[in-house]
C-alpha cells in the first residue's frame, strides 16, 4: 500500500556523480517502496539555462537513465519518463502562465541567486524566469502530493502550492497542494574540498573505473599543515577523512587516531579510501554497463515509463480543460 505520490526530477546536464547519489538518488531508491514515484528527466529544464548547448542533451538523457537504473531506481516500482515526451507538461505550463502574477516570479529568491551564480550566461529570458511555473506544471500534472526537496528548493515548492491554490480557487479544486519531504543527507564535498559540482571539475562520476578512481583519490586535498609523515595531522580539515566518514565508517576511529599521532601516511590513507570507494562503486559500474551497452533496452525502459506518465498527464489535462471550460 503506497502512502502518497511523489514527483521528482533531474536536469540532464552531464554525468551523475557521487554527490547526486548520496544527495538525491539514494533517497529516491528508498522512497520507491512507500510512494508511487514519478521520476522525471527534465530535459526542457536543462534548456532554461543551457539553451545554446543542445548537442549533448539526448546523450545526457541516456546516460541519466543508465545511472538511475544502476543505482537501483526500479522501473517495476517507479515511473521513469522524459519531460519532453509528455507534451501535456507544455500545455499545463502555458495555462498556468496565464494565471501566475509576474511579481511571484520576480521575487523568487532562487531566481535572483541563480542569476548571480551563473554570471556570464544570458539568463534574462522568459523561459528562465518562468522555470518555476514549468516545475509547478511538472508536479501538478501528476497531482503529486509529496516532493522530496532540499532546503534551497522550498521557495519553488511554495510557489507550486500558490499556483495550485489559485487554479483551484478560480476554476475547480483539482490539484493537491504538494508538501515537501525534507531528508537529511550527508554533505559530500568535492575532491578539492569545495562543494561537489561539475562546474568546479571536482566530482567523482558514478562510472569511474578503478584506476581513474585511484588517480582522483590521490589528488584529494588533505590537511595542508601535514607536510611530512611524522607531522601529526588534523583529520577534521581533511577531505580524505570526510570521505572515510561516509564510506569507511568501520575504520574511522582508527584512522582518526593514527592521523593525529602520525602513525599513518596520507598516501596509505588515500589508498584505503580508494579501495573502499571502489568496493562501493564496482556493483553500480557493472550494472550500469548492462544499460549503456544495450541502448535499445534502455530506451525501451524509458518508452514504457513515458507511456504510464502520459496516461496520468492526459487524465489531469482532461480535468483542467473541463475546469477551465475551454473544451466542449
Ligand atoms: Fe587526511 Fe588521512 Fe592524511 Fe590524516 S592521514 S591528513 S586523514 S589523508
Amino acid at each position: 500500500m503506497k502512502i502518497g505520490r511523489i514527483l521528482s526530477g533531474m536536469r540532464p546536464t552531464g554525468k551523475l556523480h557521487l554527490g547526486h547519489l548520496l544527495g538525491v538518488l539514494k533517497n529516491w531508491v528508498e522512497l520507491q517502496d512507500s510512494y508511487e514515484c514519478f521520476f522525471e528527466i527534465a530535459d526542457w529544464h536543462a534548456l532554461t539555462t543551457h539553451y545554446r548547448e543542445t548537442e549533448e542533451v539526448v546523450e545526457n538523457v541516456l546516460n541519466m537513465i543508465c545511472d538511475w537504473l544502476a543505482v537501483g531506481i526500479d522501473p517495476k516500482k517507479s515511473v521513469i519518463f522524459r519531460q519532453s515526451d509528455i507534451i501535456e507538461h507544455a500545455e499545463l505550463f502555458l495555462l498556468f502562465s496565464m494565471i501566475v502574477p509576474l511579481p511571484w516570479l520576480e521575487r523568487n529568491p532562487t531566481y535572483k541567486e541563480q542569476l548571480r551564480e551563473m554570471e556570464g550566461r544570458d539568463l534574462m529570458t522568459y523561459g528562465f524566469l518562468g522555470y518555476p511555473v514549468l516545475q509547478a506544471a511538472d508536479i501538478l500534472i501528476y497531482r503529486a502530493d509529496t516532493v522530496p526537496v532540499g532546503e534551497d528548493q522550498l521557495p519553488h515548492l511554495e510557489l507550486t502550492r500558490e499556483i495550485a491554490r489559485r487554479f483551484n480557487y478560480f476554476y475547480s479544486p483539482i490539484f493537491p497542494e504538494p508538501q515537501a519531504k525534507l531528508s537529511e543527507v550527508p554533505e559530500l564535498v568535492g575532491i578539492d574540498g569545495r562543494k561537489m559540482s561539475k562546474s568546479y571539475g571536482n566530482t567523482i562520476p558514478l562510472d569511474t573505473e578503478e584506476e581513474e578512481l585511484k588517480k582522483l583519490v590521490r589528488s584529494m586535498i588533505t590537511d595542508p599543515a601535514r607536510i611530512r609523515k611524522n607531522d601529526p595531522g588534523h583529520p577534521e580539515v581533511c577531505t580524505v577523512f570526510a570521505y572515510h566518514k561516509i564510506f569507511n565508517k568501520e575504520e574511522i576511529e582508527e584512522i582518526d587516531y593514527a592521523c593525529r599521532n602520525a602513525q599513518i601516511g596520507c598516501v596509505e590513507c588515500k589508498m584505503k579510501l580508494a579501495e573502499k570507494l571502489n568496493q562501493f562503486l564496482a556493483p553500480i559500474r557493472e550494472k550500469r554497463k548492462i544499460y549503456s551497452k544495450d541502448r535499445d533496452l534502455t530506451w525501451s525502459i524509458l518508452l514504457e515509463g513515458n507511456k504510464k506518465a502520459r496516461e496520468e498527464a492526459q487524465k489531469t489535462m482532461e480535468l483542467v480543460r473541463e475546469a477551465m471550460r475551454i473544451k466542449i
